[in-house]
Formats: C-alpha cells, structure tokens, sequence
C-alpha cells in the first residue's frame, strides 16, 4: 500500500490539472451513513420520501423524514481529515476542483473553494413558486413543512430527488473539468449513480490517470480505476498527502 501511495502522490504531483469525484464514503467518517449498504439509509428509510412526484403528492408527510434525516441526523457532522486534505491540495494547488455527488457542504466547510455539487446542496432551500433561496440554519424545522415567506408555497430541500435533473451549471463544470483532467481522484463511491458515474469516465476517455480510494471495490475498480488505494478515506488521504508535500 506504501509504494501504491507514493506512487499515487508522484502522479498527483507531476500532474497540471488534478480532479476530485467525491460520493458518500467520503463523510463516513464524519457519522453520515450513505444510502446503499449493510448500514446505509435506505435500510432505514423509504426512499420514496425523495422521489420528486411522491414528495409533490404529499410533501407535508415526506417533511416528517427529510427533516430527521438532513436536519436532525446530519446537522451535526463536521469536515473530517479527508475533506481537509482535499481542501489543503486545493490551497496548494495540486487539484483543481472537487466535482461531489454529496449535498452535506463539507467540502465548503473544510476550505475547498472550487465544488462542482453534481447533486446539489441541502444546507439550502428553495421555494418551488418563485426560486427565492433559504439557509437551512434560518429555518424553524419546528414547523414542517417549512413555507416560503414570500408566498407561502412549500421549501423543498435544494438537492436533486429522485427523478429531477441534474443542475445545470455543476454539469457543465464537472464535465468540462473532467475533459481537461489528467489525473482524477475518486473518493468513496459505488459508481451507480448515473450520471454522476460518467464523470471519472469521461476523464479516463481523455486520458486522465484514475487513482481510487475506497475500503471496497466499485464500479469503477475493474474498468478505469489505474490505483486502487484499498483503505478509508480520511487515513488514505492523510498518508497521501504526507508524500505530496513531504518527499
Ligand atoms: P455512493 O455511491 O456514494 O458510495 C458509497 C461508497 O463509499 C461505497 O463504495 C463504500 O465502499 C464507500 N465507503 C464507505 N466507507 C468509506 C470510507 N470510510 N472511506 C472511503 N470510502 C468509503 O453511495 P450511496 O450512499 O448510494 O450514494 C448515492 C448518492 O446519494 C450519492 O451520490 C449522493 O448524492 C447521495 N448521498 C449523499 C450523502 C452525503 O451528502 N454525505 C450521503 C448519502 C447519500
């Protein structure tokens, strides 16, 4: 694992345009569990409290479960070492951007000034009838489902449910990133989320070398992945960066 992260850490370094493609594993370690999996959410929860057409019905029921999933269960979390990591190569200028599935705004919360959110953000809220944007910390999750102040309509969570399209402008940029890529680093994610999945692949398609880090194998492990670093994110991330700007 030692020389496979050195190796890593040399790539990173000769590198002029670094990527990094973030999924749920990432905040693992901050106490957010990811959907999929023997602990994920959806073992928990009916995933259909986010499918756009559901939530549309009866939005006053879904709140019940949005609220205790991102506003209660996730207020709390903080950026972990592999967040910070990711944020310092970023000051330091060896990665170029962060193209994230997650909503949580840990990334933003560690330092990382250049976040593609693919799947938009939870910590902000939007009214379906005039777009008017709120902060989650300026809302009384006492009283759900939360209304706009404007008109009165429902907030829905500014994050993608289920059978809503990607933001346009995190697309754009991921891709467009993902083009100039020559190296891409993916952190703790399945690859079954499409189209999200398609952005390591579209750098690979142009050349970029893909570095992996995730305690398991993914979608990704046996098609693109050039170096499967098999280990947590925050230790992973933490023992690369020591070679990036140690040796
Ligand atoms: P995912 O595709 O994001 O994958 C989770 C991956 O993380 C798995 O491959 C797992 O092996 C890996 N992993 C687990 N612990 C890890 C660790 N400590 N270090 C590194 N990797 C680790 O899976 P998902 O949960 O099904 O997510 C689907 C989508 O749901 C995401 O793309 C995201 O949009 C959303 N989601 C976001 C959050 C968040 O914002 N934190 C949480 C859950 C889900």
């Amino acid at each position: 694992m030692e020389l496979l992260i050195e190796e890593a850490a040399k790539i990173i370094r000769d590198s002029k345009f670094t990527i990094a493609f973030t999924g749920a594993g990432i905040s693992v370690e901050s106490g957010i569990p990811p959907f999929r999996g023997k602990h994920g959410l959806w073992n928990r929860y009916n995933p259909e409290v986010l499918d756009l057409s559901f939530y549309l019905e009866d939005p006053a029921h879904c709140w019940k479960y949005i609220r205790e999933i991102f506003y209660d269960f996730f207020a709390d979390a903080n950026p972990n070492d592999a967040h910070l990591v990711l944020a310092r190569m970023q000051e330091k200028g060896l990665l170029q951007s962060v193209v994230t599935q997650n909503i949580d705004n840990l990334h933003q919360e560690a330092g990382s000034k250049t976040v593609h959110e693919f799947h938009g953000n939870s910590k902000k809220l939007k009214c379906m009838k005039c777009g008017k944007i709120f902060h989650a910390k300026d809302i009384n999750f006492e009283n759900i489902p939360p209304k706009c102040d404007e008109d009165g309509e429902v907030l829905k969570p500014d994050f993608i449910f289920f059978g809503e399209g990607i933001p346009r402008t995190a697309y754009e940029n991921s891709f467009a990133d993902a083009e100039k890529a020559e190296v891409c680093i993916i952190v703790g994610s399945t690859g079954e989320v499409t189209p999200a999945s398609f952005v390591p692949r579209a750098a690979k398609q142009n050349g970029a070398t893909i570095i992996e880090i995730n305690p398991q194998e993914s979608m990704f492990t046996n098609y693109i992945t050039d170096i499967h670093l098999k280990g947590k994110a925050s230790d992973t991330l933490t023992q690369l960066e020591k070679h990036l700007f140690d040796d």
